[in-house]
């Protein structure tokens, strides 16, 4: 297990805070927080639309116009979309029992619980939408386990390390896409729950 002071993070400043997640995910490497698809989404809706590809979609490429309509109102959401701050302010899940979980213990990340990864436990909590290793079990599951990699890097290497590697893999290319499950973990776990319009 690491403590706050074996992990330097003393040497984590302010505005780096929001670039790590408790658990562990490198809201530095997130597109949503980095901006640029919407940049590209909105691009791209103005080149499409412009064209009237709605129109000349279904001779050219053979795809339905509706489809095509479809793709151009998905797009046109996503350049809307408001850029997420960072999990330490205020990004993510604004419920997120893993945060309340960390931030009540005043860790800045779960590298610093001696029960991570908590997820490998048995559930305590009944409603799973509050329940801390519900929700670590999820992300990781999300994640394939790259957060829980994170974090016993920073338990290997202390915070500043960690923060100085990732911020070099981020100018190198690196996104959180690249290492996102690609099966359907979400719509697994909330079966049946109502859906954002
Ligand atoms: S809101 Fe929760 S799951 Fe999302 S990045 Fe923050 S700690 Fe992780
Ligand atoms: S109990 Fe779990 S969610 Fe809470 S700080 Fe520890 S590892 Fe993170």
């Amino acid at each position: 297990m690491g403590n706050a002071e074996s992990l330097h993070r003393e040497e984590v400043r302010d505005d780096e805070k929001p670039l790590i997640a408790p658990c562990g995910i490198y809201c530095g490497a997130c597109d949503i927080f980095l901006g640029r698809s919407r940049e590209l989404a909105r691009e791209l809706h103005r080149i499409m639309d412009g064209f009237n590809f709605a129109d000349v979609g279904p001779f050219f490429m053979g795809i339905e116009r509706q489809e095509i309509q479809a793709f151009l109102d998905m797009l046109e959401k996503w350049a809307q979309a408001d850029r997420c701050p960072g999990c330490w302010s205020s990004g993510g899940n604004p419920v997120c029992p893993v945060r309340t979980c960390a931030e009540n213990q005043g860790f800045l990340t779960c590298a610093e619980c001696d029960r991570m990864p908590c997820h490998a436990g048995k559930r305590t909590d009944a409603d799973p939408g509050q329940d801390t290793q519900f929700w670590l079990e999820l992300i990781t599951k999300r994640y394939a386990r790259w957060n829980i990699g994170n974090l016993e890097r920073v338990r290997e290497v202390g915070y500043r390390r960690f923060i100085d590697e990732m911020q070099e893999r981020v100018r190198a290319g690196f996104l959180t896409s690249d290492v996102i499950s690609d099966e359907p973990v979400i719509t697994e776990a909330f079966k049946g729950a109502p859906q954002g319009d």
